[in-house]
């Protein structure tokens, strides 16, 4: 009886420590953030999304509750209460689209759990030529897109060869299929699945900053001729008006300066990895069919559904939580980003540069894999004597700092047991 009692307790204790399965999202190997028990997913730098909201959503209060009525006022009618109306349902639409591309899966592919046998792809471990990983498999295949030869690169990280246009995004650590860039201000990889919203996004943006600076140009014009005063009169009539104006005027450069630029990119079918990289100027580019068939291609194709099911269970798996300590991950470490979009556009490509360059130096030497997945750290003295080119070359991209950073956690792993 008692032995049946021990029995039943050590039972009730394996009940008590087998939690439930974990999901996928939990043991999510990115560094993306989830909402809503996964059913949103974030990039790290999500808070920034914040500011943007703040951005957008504080004119349009200023806009709808201090130059609409007066303009109402002026016009002795309705008009005040139709330009707020219109303001806000605008406003309204721009923060769905918006969450619609910060808050899904913007193309991610799935990691492999194990790197693929070379026998698999149709490689012999032994090819001769070409550069070969520490797994025997080479670095590069390639891919006909079209009828041109494309060079899709193998993923040390996701253990997987990239399809073409996918690119690994050094911030949200994952492999990102027709990459456009991570963007800061949506805190959110731009891809496959979520560019054509981003797009909706920067041109309404740009529309409602046209919509506000033109309204409050009425209402200054319409406070002058009422009351026969010049332009500095009437703005100290309507302060909210003359501000607005100029944060509208400084706002469209950037969001219209992108959408224009957007739209040359969805002309000409590149993503701004592509043209940030490489011109196609000097090569062929074997996505573009034509601008009407580009932009078919790119603003109403059907969109591909997820690769991932964040709300899938898992296998309870001890490597599935290591933590990856990705060179990424280190150099563009989760922080507020009031970068310009630009400039961390060429960060996030410096970031694929430098781990290039990383992956070429460290195959010349047999050590391509080091900084990027820590598990496998083969040679590590190897990959302090190379940081030096490294350092070099991160200068000229302003990335110092990160790589500093990641020389300590290397150091740090070294000296540990
Ligand atoms: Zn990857
Ligand atoms: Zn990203």
């Amino acid at each position: 009886m008692q032995g049946k009692a021990q029995l039943s307790d050590s039972n009730r204790r394996i009940m008590e420590v087998d939690a439930p399965p974990r999901r996928v999202y939990q043991a999510w190997k990115g560094s993306n953030l989830f909402f809503l028990g996964g059913r949103l997913i974030f990039g790290p730098d999500v808070r920034s999304l914040v500011l943007t909201v703040c951005l957008i959503v504080t004119p349009v209060i200023f806009f709808a509750a201090a130059v609409c009525p007066q303009l109402g006022h002026e016009f002795q009618s309705q008009i005040g209460g139709w330009v707020a109306s219109v303001a806000v349902i605008f406003t309204a639409c721009i923060l769905l689209v918006l969450l619609l591309t910060s808050g899904r899966d913007p193309g991610i592919v799935p990691r492999n759990a194990h790197p693929p046998e070379p026998e698999d792809i149709g490689e012999s471990p032994d090819w001769p030529g070409g550069q070969h990983g520490s797994t025997g498999l080479p670095l590069t295949r390639d891919v006909l897109v079209n009828g041109v030869s494309v060079k899709v690169k193998y993923c040390h990280t996701c253990m997987l060869y990239r399809p073409p246009r996918c690119s690994h995004c050094s911030i949200c650590n994952n492999c990102v299929e027709r990459f456009d860039h991570h963007c800061p201000w949506v805190g959110q990889c731009i891809g496959k699945r979520n560019y054509r919203f981003f797009f909706m996004f920067v041109s309404s943006t740009t529309l409602l900053c046209i919509y506000v600076f033109a309204f409050c140009w009425v209402n200054l014009k319409r406070i002058m001729d009422m009351h026969e005063c010049k332009i500095g009169r009437a703005l100290l009539k309507s302060p909210i008006s003359g501000f607005l104006i100029l944060y509208t005027f400084i706002a469209v450069w950037f969001v219209g300066g992108l959408t224009s630029f957007h739209l040359y990119l969805i002309s000409t079918n590149q993503t701004t990895y592509e043209n940030f990289r490489y011109r196609y100027d000097r090569k062929t580019n074997p996505y573009n069919l034509g601008a009407t068939q580009n932009f078919i291609d790119i603003l109403f194709s059907r969109i591909p559904s997820s690769k991932n099911n964040f709300r899938a269970k898992v296998k309870e798996d001890s490597a599935t939580f290591t933590t990856s300590l990705s060179m990424g991950r280190v150099l563009s470490p989760p922080k507020m980003s009031v970068d310009l979009e630009m400039g961390t556009k060429r960060q996030a490509v410096a970031a694929e540069d430098l781990e290039d360059l990383h992956s070429q130096i460290g195959s010349a030497m047999g050590l391509e894999r080091c900084g990027t997945e820590p598990p496998h750290f083969v040679g590590r003295k190897g990959c302090s004597e190379i940081s030096s080119d490294i350092e070099a070359f991160a200068e000229e991209f302003g990335m110092e700092r990160g790589l500093s950073e990641r020389k300590k956690i290397e150091r740090r792993t070294n000296d540990g047991p």
